[in-house]
């Protein structure tokens, strides 16, 4: 295995230092949240006045949540810490409501962010002769320029192709020997569908590895990039709210994701009830963001569900893994009264070797009760196999969901290329039941 570090002190430091450096960062962050408006009113009102009110790390459980709605309503400036002149980038992300949030970062937390990200893409084994092409969109969305950074530190040579264009994709990655790609799941596989229409083989590329991410998604889809492209697929998770994509990160071993403890604080709740859950069981991710001054965010939930590794990685990593995110708390689906996620059918469908590269979950009103689709599109070859071999495939794909969401849903098969495809975030769910 090739184990490489961008800083080895802190990414093998021990936990007792890890939870030093947490607390004198906590204070710090601390101390600037008390200039912004928004916490200048809030951790007063629990006791907290000045860094010294903070003991330990405890003591960060006195500070309530901040939820996504806290930064709406203080949109666009009430969680802003320093005067604009400090700032040296915003990014917003714009979610479904209409009001964006907004992140600001001065030069210093810019720096920090970049070197965090740095450290990812050493986690994966890449380095300078690798050839990064970059696929997630450039703009306000921070998946884009938060890698690019992050890559050109690193010294690999970046491509920033950003996202859409797919024809222009495949002939950057050929023409330039991309090694890295970064870039959605769904888009990845959308590109497959689309290498023989442009006349490439995947063995014709150069691709060794893709950093996937801005998209939850299951074990299977990961296991078909890698069949389907010979190479290795690093899950990444991170949030605009906390800089983008580096909050955690897959090593060689990928086995789910190093959280960056010295930059992020980590704590795994009942999403009903805000307790902390014990170790190891599944809740929604709660982050304080450590390394960003000039718009502090702390305790802020993420709506993502995951759990916690606690045994140590063979890497020699001390920050704790996290899982895949299984979900998000309000993207749950309830069909006639049985609760499940869009990623639980994903993770059965992905593994069926029949079915093709998308898919696509309905829900609609069908009299009184909910109607559960499931869409997916196969490889053209089946297309020639008998009708009877369609509905014995149709039956296995109901069965096998069945065994995981309780109900069967109703199962229809597409050719290639025929359902929506996505060239960034896919939309898996369309639910046209009316909203009560
Ligand atoms: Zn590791």
């Amino acid at each position: 295995m090739d184990i490489r570090y961008w800083n080895k002190d802190v990414e093998t430091a021990d936990v007792q230092k890890i939870r030093h450096l947490q607390l004198q960062r906590l204070k710090s962050i601390i101390a600037s949240a008390l200039k912004t408006p928004f916490y200048s009113r809030r951790l007063p009102s629990v006791g907290i006045n000045s860094p010294d009110d903070i003991k330990t790390l405890d003591d960060l459980r006195r500070i309530p949540f901040t939820m996504k709605d806290d930064l709406r309503q203080n949109y666009p400036k009430g969680l802003l810490s320093v005067d604009t002149s400090e700032v040296v980038r915003i990014h917003t992300s714009s979610g479904t409501t209409g009001i964006p949030t907004v992140i600001y970062l001065s030069a210093k937390d810019l720096d920090a962010a970049t070197d965090i990200m740095a450290r990812s893409i050493t986690a994966t084994g890449a380095g300078r002769t690798d050839i990064l092409q970059n696929m997630m969109s450039y703009g306000l969305f921070t998946g884009g320029l938060c890698m690019h950074y992050g890559a050109e530190r690193v010294g690999l040579m970046v491509i920033p192709a950003a996202g859409g264009n797919t024809k222009r994709q495949v002939s950057l990655m050929n023409d330039f020997r991309t090694t890295v790609l970064h870039i959605t799941p769904s888009y990845l596989l959308h590109i497959h569908s689309k290498l023989a229409e442009y006349g490439v083989k995947v063995g014709d590329l150069a691709l060794k590895k893709a950093f996937i991410g801005a998209e939850p998604h299951s074990e299977g889809t990961r296991r078909k990039i890698e069949e389907l492209f010979k190479i290795d697929a690093y899950n990444s998770y991170g949030l605009s709210e906390m800089n983008g994509p580096g909050v955690a990160f897959e090593c060689v071993y990928k086995n789910d994701l190093h959280l960056w403890e010295d930059a992020y604080i980590v704590e795994i709740i009942n999403p009903k009830t805000g307790q902390l859950v014990p170790d190891g069981q599944e809740g929604e991710v709660v982050l304080t963001n450590l390394i960003r001054h000039a718009m502090p965010l702390m305790r802020y939930r993420t709506r993502d569900l995951a759990f916690l590794h606690i045994e140590p990685c063979k890497c020699g990593r001390t920050h704790r893994r996290l899982s895949r995110i299984l979900g998000r708390s309000d993207d749950m689906l309830i069909i006639n009264g049985v609760n499940m996620f869009p990623s639980q059918i994903e993770e059965v469908v992905m593994k069926i070797p029949e079915v093709g590269n998308n898919y696509q979950i309905c829900v609609e009103k069908d009299g009184a009760l909910d109607r559960l689709i499931v869409k997916v599109e196969l490889y053209s070859k089946m297309f020639l196999g008998e009708a009877k071999q369609i509905d014995n495939l149709k039956s296995k794909i109901g069965e096998e969901l069945k065994a995981s969401i309780t109900i069967k849903p109703a199962i229809e098969l597409h050719e290639p290329g025929s359902l929506p495809a996505f060239e960034g975030k896919a939309v898996r769910v369309v639910d046209t039941r009316p909203k009560l």
